[in-house]
């Protein structure tokens, strides 16, 4: 049996967490959690102008509350620590200079402009120009005294071979190769002193005894050069699968132009961390054959293999993640369904008033539980949620227009109304205002004196006590609208006509 695995998610603190990176957390946390393994946070901050504190805190944000718990990280420690790069520069001096020792690092004294100067002129006279053209390799030992006892700063390189090729076994995407002679010695130590990402990240995986490498496909470049850098260490490198990139519903890649495209935007769209997961899950993954898409965490688990992650890119389906988050929240029991609308409420100072009289429910909760027991399975977004139930706490709420136009300011609608709302202050009272029959029965006797149908008096007087032409039992809605109020609002609507 081969040991437990160990994956790690790397992210740079320069921005939010963001779907791709996500998905990529979560793959590895999948497979770590599925075979057993770690899961190892490590922040990869060493690009001292482009990472900030808000960043990381907004990653590790993001992480929490999609309920990717990592094993190991910065602010949890671990055996292999620290786990924040820019506490590791000891370690990638010491690593470099047993590549300076080999002769296998070099310094580099080209600037940048030097650089840029060498690729137009390249470009000029019709090459191609990889990043590097080996200009500093076969310095002498005079040369680089000369050059730095002129004060010229130097970065260092990987001298890497110019004949063979590079190759692995892509857990994902099957054997990759690359000829050694377009692999250029990219900088592996920055003239400022800090590790570039590639040296960083290959110490670090190696120290950290990572033994599997998951990361998106935009690294595929990165990873011969890499090997490289293991074998010049003397290190045999993990395994690397890169997943395959996400694109927006139009096939191109993912941006802000095809909507929401970090965590905290998602969670501010009302979409549960379960369903999120959930349909991260997806993309690039199935669980195969005709098994249900809509999984909590721990089916996923069950379920997650590596060999089921598919090396084709995945479109991101806004609808279809709606419909996801549908499904979770109608899976939610009374509880759950309570605890995520009440954070709703607390938001618009909606609460129970004494005054409305509702049987059984003293408090705002309470009263919440009713209310979402008359929506059922209809709660099913918590952006439209807030337009469902308003009406119950407050008597400014939204009101469709054209239902209101149509049902409620005609003059028969307008008579039809106050006699209901006459009839319910003479005849309900006591125990029988608190029940849905008792609004039933009067409402249809109503209609009956009025010589109408009951349809007749039910759709204004739906319209008039939700705004909406369509809601829960309107008898329901009438006991739980509390009498004082159901009779208030039946005589406002009748003045509009
Ligand atoms: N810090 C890198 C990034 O955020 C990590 C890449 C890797 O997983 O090796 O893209």
């Amino acid at each position: 049996m081969s040991p437990a695995p160990r994956v790690r998610f790397a992210p740079s603190p320069t921005g939010h967490l963001h779907v791709g990176g996500a998905r990529t957390a979560l793959f590895n946390w999948l497979y770590a959690r599925s075979q057993q393994g770690a899961f190892v946070l490590r922040i990869e901050d060493t690009d001292q102008e482009r990472s900030t504190e808000e960043s990381y805190a907004a990653i590790l944000a993001g992480m929490r509350w999609l309920g990717l718990d990592w094993d190991e990280g910065p602010d949890r420690g671990g055996d292999f620590g620290p786990y924040l790069q820019s506490l590791r520069l000891d370690t990638y001096g010491e690593h470099l200079q047993q590549l300076a020792a080999d002769g296998q690092a070099y310094k580099c004294f080209c600037s940048a402009e030097d650089l840029e100067g060498r690729a137009a002129e390249a470009k000029a006279a019709g090459g191609v120009w990889e990043g590097y053209d080996g200009k500093c390799r076969g310095l002498t030992g005079e040369e680089v005294t000369a050059l730095e006892a002129a004060g010229k700063p130097h970065a260092w390189r990987l001298r890497t071979p110019d004949e063979g090729s590079t190759f692995w076994y892509d857990i994902i995407l099957d054997k990759l190769e690359f000829q050694n002679e377009v692999l250029v010695d990219r900088v592996i130590v920055k003239a400022d002193g800090f590790p570039t990402y590639q040296f960083a990240c290959v110490v670090d995986d190696h120290l950290m005894e990572i033994s599997h490498v998951l990361r998106g496909d935009d690294h595929v470049s990165n990873t011969p050069f890499q090997i490289l850098i293991y074998q010049a260490l003397g290190w045999k490198p993990p395994k690397f699968g890169h997943m395959p990139m996400i694109l927006g519903p139009d096939k191109k890649r993912l941006s802000k132009r095809h909507g929401a495209t970090s965590v905290q935007e998602f969670q501010g769209q009302g979409i549960l961390p379960a369903a999120m997961l959930n349909y991260l899950s997806l993309l690039g993954w199935s669980p195969g054959g005709n098994a249900k898409e809509v999984m909590s965490a721990q089916e996923i688990i069950g379920k997650f293999s590596l060999k089921k992650v598919g090396s084709s890119a995945a479109a991101f389906d806004y609808d279809k993640l709606n419909h996801i988050n549908s499904e979770h929240i109608k899976a939610l029991d009374a509880a759950g369904r309570l605890a995520l609308a009440m954070p709703l409420l607390e938001e618009r100072g909606w609460r129970l008033d004494p005054a409305w009289l509702v049987h059984g429910a003293d408090t705002t909760e309470a009263y919440l539980g009713r209310v979402l027991a008359t929506l059922g399975n209809r709660f099913s977004s918590l952006v439209t949620l807030p337009e469902q139930i308003g009406f119950f706490f407050s008597d400014d709420f939204f009101v469709d227009q054209e239902a209101w136009a149509e049902h409620v300011s005609t003059s028969e609608a307008s008579t039809l109304l106050t006699i209901l709302a006459d009839a319910l202050e003479k005849g309900l009272a006591g125990d029988q205002a608190h029940a849905a029959g008792a609004f039933d029965d009067l409402v249809r006797e109503c209609a009956e004196q009025a010589g109408v149908k009951a349809g007749r008096l039910i759709h204004p007087a739906r319209v008039a006590l939700t705004g909406q032409s369509r809601s829960a039992g309107i008898f329901e809605v009438m006991e739980l609208m509390g009498l004082p109020r159901t009779i208030e609002r039946l005589r406002r609507a009748a003045a509009t006509a």
